[in-house]
């Protein structure tokens, strides 16, 4: 495991998104770890943190914004945290490689192409961001170029320039995006070369990635953060299993190897579509997924008597609402299993967790996002 600060890198300071580059990998895991034991650690063991053998390049989804820089040069980067102020930044010590280079392409085929990036002042100008996502395992490349206008000057000519020099580019989406937002993606999509979608393999399973749709962002913690949840679920081909906060339905169709059935909940329609693409396409019959409100659909539940066994739920940043906790205490699964991103909101959710019923058996965190100041942690309750 790496244990020097060599690598630190030259935008650490301007750019902000890596908050604890300063320390070497050792003293950033174990930061994390003295955190969650300070959060949880009256409820149970905290098992020590999985950390990454090779902490770098982990990224496989990339976005870079463009604009000018005081020289009216385009420049392309990374938004310094909380602002709209570009860092410029061609290689990025835990972005893909790959990724970074095909972006500094980009940026040069601009200058030939004399096209224009964005400019946020007034709303003119062409290229806004690139989004590259790619399979870590497949190896397959999207590349979505986010413009302010459809019209796209010399389209196919400008693709082609790039395809010759990224020959392993799978697909290239043009995405258009002129609305005052800081979403990077806009809702209107235009497919310029392959078929819009790219495949990835995690756990012995295809799932396929679409520009919009919720996927890890490192594939390699993924597997590991899925693996742990399995082991927590500890299913027996019998259960009925909830994946809430599905996503793609990674975890759902992992799981429905090893249950009776699963039904996932997204509220996200494009990650529906791509979750039951992904059942079919992984032969995966005993799922079903629902496009609603994890708590909505939840309190229904529990409404109709229905039972389930098993909850496996990975809620965004703000954890659950107290609709979706409210209507879990009430279908009373023997077994919980919460994956989050955010120990704040986790420990608020454990609080009320452990009030209604239920036990805090095991804690274990995953560095899923290293040098960085974000802890993932994968939780097991049993019902008292
Ligand atoms: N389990 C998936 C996705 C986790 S990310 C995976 O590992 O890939 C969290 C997901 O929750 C996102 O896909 C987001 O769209 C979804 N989401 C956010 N709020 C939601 C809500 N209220 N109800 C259902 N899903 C929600």
């Amino acid at each position: 495991m790496d244990n020097t600060i060599e690598t630190r890198c030259p935008y650490y300071k301007k750019c902000g998104g890596c908050q604890m580059q300063n320390l070497t990998y050792r003293q950033q895991l174990s930061q994390k770890q003295v955190r969650i034991i300070k959060l949880l650690g009256h409820y149970c063991h905290v098992e020590e943190i999985i950390g990454m053998e090779n902490p770098y390049h982990y990224r496989c989804k990339v976005q870079a914004a463009f604009g000018r820089n005081h020289k009216g040069e385009t420049v392309s980067g990374i938004y310094q945290s909380s602002t709209h102020k570009i860092v410029p930044v061609d290689s990025c010590m835990i972005e893909d490689e790959r990724a970074d280079e095909i972006i500094v392409c980009i940026r040069k085929l601009l200058k030939s192409f004399k096209l224009k990036p964005f400019d946020e002042n007034n709303y003119t100008g062409f290229l806004r961001h690139v989004l590259i996502k790619k399979g870590y395992f497949s190896k397959q490349i999207m590349v979505v170029l986010v413009t302010g206008t459809v019209e796209f000057p010399q389209k196919r000519a400008f693709v082609n320039a790039l395809l010759s020099r990224y020959p392993d580019i799978t697909t290239v989406i043009q995405n258009i995006n002129n609305s005052r937002t800081s979403l990077v993606l806009g809702e209107r999509s235009i497919v310029l070369y392959g078929t819009g979608k790219i495949i990835d393999q995690l756990c012995g399973y295809n799932f396929r990635i679409s520009p919009s749709s919720f996927y890890q962002v490192n594939p390699v913690q993924a597997a590991v953060l899925y693996k742990t949840a399995m082991d927590f679920a500890g299913l027996t081909n019998t259960e009925r299993v909830i994946d809430a906060y599905c996503g793609t339905g990674t975890i759902g169709i992992i799981a429905a190897d090893r249950c009776k059935e699963v039904i996932g909940v997204e509220l996200n329609a494009d990650a529906i579509r791509d979750a039951r693409e992904n059942a079919k396409n992984n032969g995966t019959h005993n799922i079903k997924f629902i496009n609603a409100d994890a708590g909505e659909l939840m309190e229904e539940m529990a409404a109709e008597k229905e039972s389930a066994d098993c909850v496996i739920m990975d809620p965004p940043r703000a954890g659950a609402s107290l609709k979706f906790l409210r209507s879990l205490v009430k279908l009373s699964p023997d077994k919980v299993i919460y994956i989050s991103c955010n120990p704040d909101t986790l420990a608020r959710d454990l609080h009320f967790l452990s009030h209604n019923g239920y036990w805090i058996e095991k804690i274990q965190p995953v560095d899923m996002f290293p040098h960085t100041s974000h802890v993932e942690t994968v939780v097991l309750m049993t019902k008292r």
